[in-house]
């Protein structure tokens, strides 16, 4: 079995000290089931491959005791892909051999394990039950660019059909602590089996490596169902524990803090009239909120007639039901709640749902995401949803020292990840727009005071035609 891992980061052997393993070296690694290998296959500046191959040992295998697979046939002891394919074996071999890049730990080079780099990784066969379909639903709401090939059952009987074995290759722009992750649970998902008794220790395993993704993944619940071999106790428990998390974070992400910083000078407002002044002014018809939080601005949009589809997505469950009862949503007219939606989702993940609308708002929203996520969202809105205007607003960091009420050195509210200078936004939204095809202004949002700028800045994309 043979995993690779690719980057075309500069320069890219530093690959080396993320795996903290020296990419001149073969080195081999004994494991319960067999051996592990790691070797580069090539390894200049411009890019590096790490090889993992696990040579599990199939005579061991079939001295283990009975009943720790499912394949129930007289043979099934000797006619096994186990020791050829990427399964639950490859998982143990990960966290054995790759264990401190799989936490983000790197001594050498710490900062670049906090980096989102360009990576990929190969899986020469992986069994997906469920086929092709459930491969992509897994991996592309992580922002991976997914290439399969499926291999026949037998070459030399091509009416056999297909197998239920993929080539796989995945790419995306992450932390090599989530690649590894991400296949690390993955894996034994697609292939839906595991070598070993799944009990109590599998939850707290799947809690500690999926416990910042796997809440808003939309497969949420196959993944966490799978990975606990279809035990319906474990499984329960697993997704409330998920689903408790969520909702102690999201209520740290409630808005009353900030708008106490802001408050004396009605910024919330003064924003959101000009977010909406330029989304009619753009003409759009169909817009998104992203990030809605309590729904204010969806209050606002609702009462222009020019707007005749609305939608809200956050991923917080508790603004969403804030937002629903702010709109007064029950006692709507029929026609006012078909033009307004509202649906719980994570701007770090591709979603269906967003594609096809003339304009987007993400209104003090970017500052809550994790920097190294942030790629993640630039493909999620600009590559994926791509409406033809996008109006984007964030604090700016330099006004900070106009606010009495907010201690030197602090952001706006606690879950802030960064807060950015005039020139770090720019420099950021004009980087977005060349990569993704739009052009950009700026303007700014409340009082503006000389040497410090305004307190809210705001960034209109336009996709170019
Ligand atoms: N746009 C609103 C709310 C801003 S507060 C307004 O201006 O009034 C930030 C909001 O972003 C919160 O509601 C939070 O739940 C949401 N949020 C944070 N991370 C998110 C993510 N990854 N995907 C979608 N929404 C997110």
């Amino acid at each position: 079995m043979l995993l690779t891992i690719s980057t075309t980061y500069s320069p890219a052997t530093d690959l080396g000290y993320l795996l903290h393993k020296h990419p001149s070296r073969i080195q081999s690694f004994e494991l319960s089931f067999g051996q592990a290998h790691v070797f580069y296959p090539e390894a200049n500046t411009e890019r590096c491959t790490a090889a993992l191959l696990l040579d599990v040992d199939s005579i061991g295998l079939t001295r283990r005791p009975r009943g720790q697979f499912t394949e129930n046939f007289a043979l099934a002891q000797y006619v096994s892909d186990r020791p050829y394919v990427a399964s639950s074996f490859l998982s143990v071999a990960i966290a054995r051999v790759f264990g401190s890049a799989l936490s983000g730990r790197c001594k050498e080079r710490p900062e670049l394990a906090e980096t989102a780099i360009p990576l990929s990784a190969k899986l020469a066969i992986l069994p997906c039950r469920g086929g092709e379909k459930l491969l992509r639903r897994l991996f592309e709401p992580l922002g991976y660019t997914v290439t399969t090939e499926h291999q026949a059952l037998d070459t030399q009987f091509p009416q056999w059909g297909q197998s239920r074995y993929f080539t796989v290759t995945i790419e995306n722009i992450c932390r090599l602590s989530e690649l590894l992750t991400h296949l690390y649970i993955l894996i034994p998902v697609l292939d839906d089996e595991k070598h070993y008794w799944v009990d109590e220790a599998e939850i707290e395993k799947l809690s500690k490596r999926g416990s910042d993704w796997l809440a808003a993944h939309p497969e949420q619940e196959s993944i966490v169902r799978r990975y606990l071999k279809h035990q319906q106790r474990l499984t329960s428990q697993a997704l409330a524990q998920l689903c408790e998390k969520d909702n102690q974070e999201t209520n740290e992400a409630t808005q009353a803090e900030e708008e106490q910083v802001e408050e004396r000078i009605g910024l919330n407002e003064i924003r959101l009239t000009v977010v909406t002044e330029i989304l009619k002014q753009c003409g759009a018809k169909r817009v998104l909120d992203l990030g809605c939080g309590e729904g204010k601005l969806l209050r606002k949009l609702l009462a222009e007639r020019q707007f005749e589809e609305i939608v809200g997505m956050d991923v917080s469950h508790r603004a969403l039901k804030t937002a629903q009862k702010r709109l007064q949503y029950d006692r709507l007219p029929e026609k006012q709640k078909e033009r307004i939606r509202l649906f719980q989702g994570s701007l770090g993940y591709r979603d269906k749902r967003l594609g096809g609308y003339d304009a987007a708002a993400v209104v003090e929203v970017i500052e809550h995401l994790d920097l190294p996520r942030l790629a993640v969202f630039e493909r999620v809105l600009f590559e994926y949803a791509c409406p033809r205007t996008v109006v984007l607003t964030t604090p700016n960091i330099e006004y900070n020292v106009k606010f009495e009420n907010l201690q030197a050195g602090y952001f706006r509210h606690k879950d802030h990840r960064f807060e950015w200078t005039r020139d770090e936004f720019q420099s950021w939204a004009g980087k977005v727009a060349e990569r993704f095809g739009y052009t950009v202004v700026f303007h700014p949002i409340g009082p503006t005071v000389e040497d410090i700028g305004p307190p809210t800045q705001m960034a209109v994309f336009t996709r170019k035609a």
